[in-house]
């Protein structure tokens, strides 16, 4: 497969055409950003850690009967998806308070939450992602009702995975934000799973594993990256 133009450039990837029908090339750079873009850095191998994550979240998410728009990796920074009519929402699951929860709500950081709570922001970086509600979200024509069911439905299926299988792992899913497209009328996930998308604790120490370490200067971010993703996408052990 032929890389060819390029589609959209964003903070963290960059999504190209291909000389192949209906798939895209999506390029996991090296750029790292936090803040609404007012922290900016580029870190050496980011872009591989976290497209091996996604990658490896994907397949296990697929085997077990989520429709993702992954098919393969080209190289360790390039992925080759399913090209999708991406839907503005960044849908957001939340099992412990963390972030702007606490900044903005009554909630004490560390409170289970349980249920999962899901937020919906709109990913509109003009408005800086204000969160929405399903009447918004209705209004805005974003999604239809059915849509919005759908999503929230398989949001709280790829919470219930993932939980599981870092849990495995010794690591806490606090909370993480997903994205949604369409190809034709069927509901794919998209865009990525990675360190700069979910927040991660690791069960013993507690200490953060994810981009908190970035944002608030908590030390190594590479390092901890690099330990996580190998962490994460080791083979399970049998018994
Ligand atoms: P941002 O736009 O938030 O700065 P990125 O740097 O991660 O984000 O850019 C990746 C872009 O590619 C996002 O806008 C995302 O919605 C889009 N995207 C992800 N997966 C697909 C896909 N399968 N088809 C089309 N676009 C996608």
């Amino acid at each position: 497969m032929k890389q060819k133009d390029l589609l959209y450039t964003g903070k963290a990837k960059s999504v190209y055409h291909t000389d192949t029908k209906g798939k895209l090339i999506v390029e996991f750079r090296d750029d790292i950003t936090a803040f609404d873009g007012g922290k900016k850095d580029v870190l050496k191998n980011k872009g591989s850690y976290n497209a091996g994550v996604s990658a490896f979240f994907f397949e296990h998410l697929e085997k077990n009967g989520v429709k993702t728009h992954f098919f393969s990796m080209l190289d360790p920074y390039h992925m080759i998806v399913r090209k999708l009519e991406m839907i503005p929402l960044e849908v957001i699951v939340r099992n412990i308070a963390a972030g702007s929860i606490v900044r903005n709500y009554p909630f004490k950081e560390g409170t289970p939450l349980n249920p999962p709570v899901i937020v919906i922001d709109y990913k509109d970086d003009a408005h800086h992602d204000p969160m929405l509600n399903d009447e918004i979200i209705l209004a805005l024509k974003l999604v239809t009702p059915a849509e919005l069911k759908k999503i929230k439905k398989v949001a709280l299926e790829v919470n219930r995975l993932l939980y599981a299988l870092l849990s495995s792992q010794g690591i806490t899913l606090v909370d993480f934000k997903i994205e949604f497209g369409r190809q034709g009328k069927t509901i794919y996930l998209g865009d990525e799973i990675s360190m700069d998308s979910m927040r991660l604790w690791d069960k013993k120490s507690g200490e953060s594993l994810d981009k908190d370490v970035y944002r608030f200067e908590k030390g190594d971010v590479m390092a901890v990256y690099n330990q996580v993703a190998q962490r994460i996408t080791r083979p399970v052990k049998k018994q």
